[in-house]
């Protein structure tokens, strides 16, 4: 029985009811769907678990024809197609998956007429047969998901992206919508340029997760630390945990599974088969801790995601929000925590340093990390901090991030930064010697170790200067230089050097503000909100 007909008559609130079981749109839903409907072209950011799939879906079942969906996730499109036939609507997906029976079943049904959705791979849309395949059938709408991946700085870039600005030339009669959980201004206006969407309307939505609680602790022992708050706030829970590297995603999985925490690895040295088998666990059994590289989460649609954790330092704030994101899409009080220490500043600017591409391509790089750094160090309410990121002007402080909680001191750190900056320009000297982060700490600590001995800095003027703070505390001290641009580092030892700001710190000329590292027993965790 087709239901055709029917649907061709029904309107967006029928088919929101009938077909998928909902009473009201949610924010603007309507607004996006009413313009699609009407043919025009559309761009919506909306944070994940806004409901951006009915923005197109509706239309798809509204319009007359087949609705094309250009997604990146090849993974998950045998489960969204399954998800739209379980409540009745006609889907299918080609992609390099399908043997040519099921590819040539399928492209049958699309020509027929006989799908309400076609998803399909972005490179697919590039080649000829899939291009000559559309012109016979009858397209009600272009929907590209996932379309900040056609922003070239950004960590999800797909070249293959950058081809879908032909759609508006080939079908320009075809109303296209992208859509995105991405959104920075200028992301929001990269994506507009590139898909050449100069005529579509933007439907921005609010990018605040208030069942979100943001936390970011000093980083000491990561993996215990990580332990503590599964074990105290969140067992038995499902969960994230974010590391940068395979070796550290295999390590921390280990760990837990040790500690009695099951957990699965996901990253992208691991087997087709095995990393589908880990997501289908994690996706459909109950408490399961997913420890992955970035690698894992696109598309995810777990809503009871309780944390995510992240290991090491995000390289933007949109990384981190999007993978934060993936918290909590049930609505649910969720945590999202972060452990951030010296290491990963130097190795993220070590990265950018000897990464390829050009110059402007770095500065790009530098900047987005400077933004996550700024975020990391700030001693004001995380959520505003976030959200005026994205260009939305905050209520005011949100009572449910660390820095509300529990609000962190600052301090007057100038004196001790023109003792550490004087340290790194006495060292610097000694051209071809290599002194990072520790080093310097036991100079100004006054220890006497070998390699101090070795190097006879224990007759430096600044041997020993150090004794007001302990080596936490110094530690921070390099840490908050490092993020505010006044140190650098350099090479493959992370060896100090002095910026141009800093003679600024040294010259008396500029005060530092810093914030007080917390006591060691409150580290792991502030207060969960009500
Ligand atoms: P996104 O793609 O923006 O991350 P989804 O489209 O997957 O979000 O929607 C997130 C969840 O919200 C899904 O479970 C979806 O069924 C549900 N949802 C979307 N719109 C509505 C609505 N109007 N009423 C109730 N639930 C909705
Ligand atoms: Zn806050």
């Amino acid at each position: 029985v087709s239901p055709t007909t029917e649907q061709r008559t029904e309107d967006a609130s029928g088919v929101l009811r009938r077909v998928f079981g909902y009473d009201a749109f949610r924010g603007f839903q309507r607004e996006v769907i009413d313009h699609v409907v009407a043919g025009g072209d559309a761009l919506v950011l909306m944070p994940t678990g806004g409901g951006k799939s009915l923005c197109y879906q509706i239309p798809a079942l509204v319009r007359p024809g087949v609705a094309v969906v250009v997604s990146p996730l090849i993974a998950l499109m045998q489960d969204q197609v399954d998800a739209l036939t379980a409540v009745g609507v006609r889907a299918g997906f080609l992609n390099s998956t399908l043997d040519l029976d099921a590819r040539r079943q399928v492209e049958r049904a699309f020509v027929d007429g006989e799908l309400d959705l076609l998803y399909l791979a972005p490179e697919a849309l590039g080649t000829r047969p899939v291009q000559q395949l559309l012109d016979r059938g009858s397209i009600a709408l272009f929907a590209i998901d996932e379309a900040h991946c056609v922003a070239q700085w950004g960590h999800d870039f797909r070249p293959d992206y950058l081809a879908l600005s032909m759609l508006h030339e080939r079908w320009p009669a075809v109303p296209r919508i992208a859509l995105t959980a991405t959104a920075t201004t200028a992301t929001r206006a990269e994506i507009a340029t590139r898909l050449k969407l100069t005529e579509a309307r933007h439907f921005v939505a609010s990018f605040d997760r208030p069942n979100i609680q943001y936390r970011i602790v000093p980083k000491r022992e990561p993996r215990k630390q990580l332990l503590a708050l599964l074990r105290d706030e969140h067992p038995g829970d499902a969960g994230i945990v974010y590391c940068l590297s395979r070796a550290s995603v295999d390590k921390t999985a280990d760990f837990l599974v040790a500690n009695g925490i099951p957990a699965l690895p996901y990253h992208a040295g691991l087997d087709a088969v095995t990393r589908a088998t880990n997501q289908q666990r994690f996706l459909r059994e109950d408490g399961l801790v997913m420890v992955a590289t970035i690698a894992f989460g696109m598309g995810i649609d777990k809503p009871d995601v309780r944390f995510v954790a992240h290991l090491d330092l995000p390289k933007s704030v949109e990384g981190y929000y999007q993978e934060t994101g993936r918290a909590g899409r049930d609505g649910l009080p969720s945590t999202a925590w972060l452990a951030y220490g010296l290491q990963d500043v130097v190795q993220q600017r070590k990265m950018i340093e000897t990464s390829d591409g050009d110059l402007a391509r770095r500065r790009s790089l530098a900047a987005h990390l400077d933004a996550m750094l700024a975020l990391c160090e700030t001693v004001r309410c995380r959520r505003a901090q976030l959200l005026e990121y994205f260009g939305e002007p905050a209520a005011g402080p949100c009572g449910n991030c660390d820095t509300c909680l529990e609000p962190p001191e600052s301090w007057d750190g100038t004196v001790p930064a023109q003792k550490l900056l004087s340290t790194v320009f006495r060292l610097d000297r000694e051209r071809n010697q290599r002194f990072g982060a520790g080093h310097c700490v036991d100079i100004l600590l006054g220890r006497q170790t070998e390699k101090i001995t070795q190097h006879t800095h224990d007759q430096l003027t600044v041997f020993g200067i150090g004794g007001e703070l302990s080596e936490a505390e110094w530690r921070g001290v390099v840490r908050q230089l490092l993020a505010e641009g006044l140190l650098a580092v350099e090479g493959d030892y992370g060896t100090l050097t002095l910026t141009e700001a800093s003679a600024e710190v040294l010259g008396r000329r500029r005060t530092v503000m810093m914030r007080r590292e917390p006591e060691r027993k409150s580290a792991g965790r502030a207060a969960r909100a009500k």
